[in-house]
């Protein structure tokens, strides 16, 4: 795990807004700008997906950042690479240390097949997903959502290779935060799954803050 704390002061963001759980957002970020992810209660799975503003046609690829990094949490230094292998953004800042990209988003399929039957009419990351897409964009849908990132979510693998839900690493005020490489679409579902603890079943609000590249305070 890998600890680094951002010296971006919040008054300076030229974005900043809560997203309530349950809620999507989607937002560009210009090449330069910096992306902060705040776990405002802890223990919250915020699914994200990241595509090229100009071609969502590419977007990221978790297969290619899992196997050019060599390993499967990223953190600090994780290069996110697109279906191109080109670097769409890179994590600058993490003060909770890892974040799954192995668990995907909760859907009411998955909701049907891992808790119960009647769970399937709950809320889900891929609706949110299908409906901020539909509200936000003109030109994506369906076939744009793909395997994501879960910021500050726990998915251990363990020694015999299965993946568990566990118990948030997280905590309150816990955050991440990456530089984009490239002009960039964020897509966000900020999970509303009141099945499973990875968000100690009691989904919470988000905050989200851009800065411009020259907000960083100088040295000294
Ligand atoms: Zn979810």
């Amino acid at each position: 795990m890998s600890h680094v704390e951002s010296k971006l002061e919040p008054s300076r963001a030229v974005h900043d807004e809560i997203i309530e759980s349950g809620k999507g957002w989607t937002h560009l970020v210009q090449r330069g700008q910096i992306l902060r992810i705040v776990d405002l209660e802890g223990n919250q799975a915020v699914d994200t997906l990241f595509y090229d503003a100009h071609d969502p046609s590419e977007r990221y690829s978790a297969v290619d950042t899992v196997r050019e990094q060599g390993n499967i949490y990223l953190t600090t230094g994780t290069r996110i690479l697109s279906t191109e292998g080109n670097v769409l953004c890179t994590i600058v800042a993490d003060t909770c240390g890892r974040h799954d990209t192995l668990g995907g988003a909760c859907a009411a399929e998955s909701n049907q097949v891992r808790y119960a039957i009647e769970k399937s009419y709950m809320h889900s990351c891929r609706d949110s997903f299908l409906l901020t897409l539909a509200c936000c964009t003109r030109d994506m849908s369906k076939r744009d959502i793909t395997a994501n990132i879960n910021f500050f979510m726990n998915v251990p693998v363990t020694s015999d290779g299965k993946l568990t839900f566990e118990d948030g690493i997280s905590g309150p005020g816990r955050y991440v935060e990456l530089v984009a490489e490239r002009d960039l679409r964020v897509l966000i579902s900020n999970c509303p799954q009141l099945n499973n603890p990875c968000n100690g079943y009691d989904p919470t609000p988000i905050r989200v803050l851009v800065w411009e590249a020259d907000a960083l305070p100088l040295d000294g």
